[in-house]
């Protein structure tokens, strides 16, 4: 099919199109990648989702969040775009999001798409194939896309450049001490969401909840926050207590932002960040092919030999890596 075919499929919202078309942003064949940038540059630039990115660790509730939430927003009208990152998905052999019944109810919404992580080891391969994924839903006219990751470090660095909001799910706390949530990623935390606030846990996730606000109080102030952000919640993914609250919260943030230029101040970033990302990546990937290794084997021995000086080597190798 032509990329001018595929891209007024996508923005026409056709599901199966847009299926396809993450496919092809996800090969590393050359030859794909070539037309995967040739689609990329043929959406339509015009149409914003609000992206939101969901990190918490295994079990505290993130595919049952995406679900109620999912289906809250559904019944709103809107249409609903759920993406993971998964770096680890190759290794564990199932990937997050890889198994659809995990989200029965959204999985089968005509106006929800669910799309699991692609499989690969390297982080970096993975973000920018999602970052991709993003805006092709984008361009299908998604209201929300939310992007899950499991909260096993630098992966929420990455989601959290493509979003414009950042949740972090958390269970309730047993004693008084904080789940050792490193204060990174607490920072980087628009909303935090004390999920399980239902039945015996109920009194567990309230402590927690307040504990984050204290301890979000004490973070330095970020200009991108009104007053009141980042702030914690208790919610029951399971009960469906405490959605409609995190929405409106999550609204009231954004508003703020795009009226305060901050929205489209921190999407200008991203977008610096992933064009920087995207050279860096096409820079190792000369690094690694068969002529440049070749080369580098060659100087090295040159260098190692005491017939060519280091710097001057290397200025040598990099002149010629891009002819
Ligand atoms: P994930 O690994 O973060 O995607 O977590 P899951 O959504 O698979 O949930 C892990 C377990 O926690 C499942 O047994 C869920 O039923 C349970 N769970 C999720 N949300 C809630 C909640 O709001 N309340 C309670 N009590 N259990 C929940």
């Amino acid at each position: 099919m032509d990329i001018k075919d595929i891209a007024q499929r996508v923005s026409a919202g056709e599901r199966r199109a847009l299926a396809r078309a993450i496919t092809l942003v996800e090969s590393g064949r050359a030859d794909h990648r070539a037309r995967a940038a040739d689609l990329l540059a043929a959406l339509p630039q015009d149409r914003q989702a609000l992206r939101i990115g969901l990190s918490g660790t295994p079990g505290v509730g993130k595919s049952t969040f995406i679900e109620s939430f999912g289906m809250m927003l559904i019944r709103q009208g809107l249409r609903v775009a759920v993406l993971a990152v998964d770096p680890s998905s190759s290794r564990s052999g199932g990937s997050i999001l890889g198994d659809k019944t995990r989200m029965d109810l959204l999985s089968r919404e005509a106006n929800a798409f669910i799309r699991p992580s692609p499989s690969q080891t390297h982080l970096g391969g993975v973000a920018r194939r999602t970052r991709e994924a993003v805006r092709l839903c984008e361009a299908a006219g998604f209201d929300v896309v939310l992007i899950e990751t499991v909260g096993v470090g630098q992966s929420e660095t990455v989601v959290a450049e493509m979003s414009d909001l950042f949740l972090l799910l958390l269970a309730p706390a047993g004693g008084d001490e904080l789940q050792g949530v490193k204060r990174g990623i607490m920072e980087m935390a628009d909303i935090i969401l004390v999920n399980k606030a239902d039945g015996d846990l109920k009194p567990a996730a309230v402590r927690t909840q307040a504990d984050y606000t204290g301890a979000l109080r004490l973070l330095r102030k970020r200009a991108q926050d009104p007053d009141g952000y980042p702030l914690a919640m208790a919610v029951s993914a399971l009960q469906e207590n405490g959605l409609e609250d995190a929405w409106k919260s999550m609204k009231t943030l954004v508003d703020w932002r795009r009226s305060e230029g901050f929205w489209e101040r921190t999407r200008a970033a991203q977008a610096r960040y992933w064009f920087e990302e995207d050279v860096k990546q096409r820079l190792l990937a000369q690094l690694q092919g068969a002529e440049a290794r070749a080369a580098l084997a060659e100087l090295s021995d040159r260098v190692a030999a005491g017939t060519a000086d280091p710097s001057a080597a290397a200025q040598a190798f990099v002149e010629g890596l891009g002819r």
